[in-house]
C-alpha cells in the first residue's frame, strides 16, 4: 500500500505534536511502522489520505458501536448543530440522557456528564475518598481507568505498550494510597482488606479488562468485589467506560448480575463524539455539588451535540436489543475461523472475548491476568498487525488492546478479514 501522503503529514506531525499524535497508541510505535493518517469513515470501513480502504476493528476504540457515520447518529448532531453547540447552561437533551441510562442500568440511579473515561473515573474515585472519608483505593494490574495521577500505576494498554507503567510527574505520595491487586486473584484481595479494609474508600475494575487485551472476569472475582467491599465499607465501582452498552444493554453489571456503587461510563454513550459519565447510588451521588460537598464541574459537560449523538446511539441500541445477540454471533464466527486457521498452521493463539469485544493473544497460556498477557508474543503481533494492515484490516496497533466489532460489518467483511488472516499466519510460520 502506498501511503506517502500519510508519511509526509506524519512528519510535519511530528514536528508540532509530541510523537506527532494526540494520544500514544496512535503513533504505532509498538508495532514498528508509521500510522496512516484516516481521512474519512463510513459503516464499517476506514480511508485514509492516500485513498487505502481499511475495514475497522479499533472503530475509534470502542465507541462506534453503530459503526462510522451510522445515519441515526448523523442526523441527531445536525439536528443540534443548528441549534448551537454548547450553551454552558442547563438543556432537554441531558435530561433525556440520563432518565435513558438510569432506566437501563439499575445500579445507576443518578448520573453526572463528563467529558472523558478519565474524567469520569477521577471524578468517581474523588467522590468515593469524599464519602468514605478514606484515602485508599485499589486497582488491577493491567486495567486502565485514564490518565489521572493516582490511577496511571500499573496501568495496562499504551503505558503497558510503552512499558512505563508508572508515570514521571506522578508524586510518590499518590501512588501509595493506590494499592495494586492481580485481576482475578480472590486471595490476594482478601489479604488486602484484611490488612488495610479500614482505609480503603473503593475499588476500581474494569468488569472485563480490555487494557490489557481482552481478560474475562470470573465469577467468584466479581462476587468477592461486592462481597469485600459491603463487609468493609468501601465502595465498588464498575469502570465500565469501555464495556458500558458494549457487552450487553445493561453494561456488564448486567451481563453478570453485580450491581456496583459507582458506574464510570464514556465510549459508546458519547455516539462517537467526546463524553464521560459516573452515576450510582443516589445517597452516594448526592455528595456531588452543588448538593453536596465534592466539587466537580465542566465547561462543555453535558454537550449538546454529543448528549444527541449518544442518545441517537442508545436510543438506536434500546430499541433494536437483537443487535447484542447478532455481535455475538460475529464475534464467534470470527473467532471461530481465526482458531481453525492458527492451528493448522501450528501458530499458538488465545481468543478473549465477550460479545463484539475481543483480542487475539499470541501466547501458549490462557490470559487471565496482567501477568499472563505479558507472556504474549508481542513481535508476533506486530508481524501479524502488518500483514493484516497490507491486506486493509485495521486492527488495534498493540497486542495489549481490544478490538471491536460494530453493527456494520457484515458477514463479507468479516469473511475478507478471515482471508486476511490465513494469509498472516502462513506468513508467521516462520516466526
Ligand atoms: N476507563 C477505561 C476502561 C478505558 O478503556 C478508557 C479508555 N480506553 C478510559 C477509562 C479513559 O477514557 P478516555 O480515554 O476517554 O479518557
Amino acid at each position: 500500500m502506498n501511503r506517502s501522503i500519510s508519511h509526509a503529514l506524519f512528519e510535519r506531525a511530528k514536528k508540532v505534536m509530541p510523537g506527532g499524535v494526540n494520544s500514544p497508541v496512535r503513533a504505532f510505535k509498538s508495532v514498528g511502522m508509521n500510522p496512516p493518517f484516516i481521512a474519512r469513515g463510513y459503516g464499517s470501513h476506514i480511508w485514509d489520505v492516500d485513498g487505502n480502504e481499511y475495514i475497522d476493528y479499533v472503530n475509534s476504540w470502542g465507541p462506534l458501536i453503530l459503526g462510522h457515520a451510522h445515519p441515526a447518529v448523523v442526523d441527531a448532531i445536525k439536528r443540534q448543530l443548528e441549534l448551537g453547540t454548547s450553551y454552558g447552561a442547563a438543556t432537554e437533551i441531558e435530561v433525556k440522557m440520563a432518565e435513558l441510562v438510569c432506566e437501563l442500568v439499575s445500579s445507576v440511579e443518578i448520573i453526572r456528564m463528563v467529558n472523558s473515561g478519565t474524567e469520569a473515573t477521577m471524578s468517581a474515585i474523588r467522590l468515593a475518598r469524599g464519602y468514605t472519608g478514606r484515602n485508599k483505593i485499589v486497582k488491577f494490574a493491567g486495567c486502565y481507568h485514564g490518565h489521572s495521577d493516582s490511577l496511571l500505576i500499573r496501568a495496562g494498554s499504551g503505558a503497558t505498550t510503552f512499558g512505563v507503567p508508572d508515570s514521571k510527574g506522578v508524586p510518590g505520595d499518590m501512588a501509595k494510597d493506590t494499592l495494586i491487586c492481580k485481576y482475578n486473584d480472590v486471595a490476594m484481595l482478601k489479604d488486602i482488606f484484611e490488612k488495610y479494609g479500614s482505609e480503603i474508600a473503593g475499588v476500581i475494575v474494569e468488569p472485563v479488562a480490555g487494557n490489557m487485551g481482552t481478560v474475562l472476569p470470573h465469577m467468584d472475582f466479581l462476587r468477592a468485589l461486592r462481597d469485600l467491599t459491603g463487609k468493609y465499607g468501601a465502595l465498588l465501582i464498575f469502570d465500565e467506560v469501555m464495556t458500558g452498552f458494549r457487552v450487553s444493554l445493561n453494561c456488564a453489571q448486567g451481563l453478570y448480575g453485580i450491581k456496583p456503587d459507582l458506574t464510570t461510563f464514556g465510549k459508546i454513550i458519547g455516539g462517537g463524539l467526546p463524553v464521560g459519565a459516573y452515576g450510582g447510588r443516589e445517597e452516594i451521588m448526592r455528595y456531588i455539588s452543588p448538593d453536596g460537598p465534592v466539587y466537580q464541574a465542566g465547561t462543555l459537560s453535558g454537550n449538546p451535540l454529543a448528549m444527541a449523538a449518544g442518545y441517537a446511539t442508545l436510543t438506536l441500541l434500546k430499541d433494536n436489543p437483537e443487535i447484542y445477540h447478532e455481535l455475538a454471533n460475529k464475534a464467534e464466527y470470527l473467532k471461530k475461523n481465526f482458531c481453525e486457521i492458527a492451528k493448522e498452521n501450528d501458530i499458538d493463539i488465545k481468543i478473549n472475548n465477550v460479545g463484539s469485544m475481543m483480542t487475539v493473544f499470541f501466547n501458549d497460556v490462557d490470559v487471565v491476568d496482567y501477568e499472563t498477557a505479558l507472556k504474549s508474543r508481542t513481535d508476533m503481533y506486530a508481524a501479524y498487525f502488518k500483514e493484516m494492515l497490507e491486506q486493509g484490516i485495521y486492527m488495534p496497533p498493540s497486542q495489549f488492546e481490544t478490538f471491536f466489532i460494530s453493527t456494520e460489518h457484515s458477514y463479507e467483511d468479516l469473511d475478507k478479514t478471515i482471508e486476511a488472516f490465513k494469509l498472516a499466519m502462513e506468513t508467521l510460520r516462520r516466526y
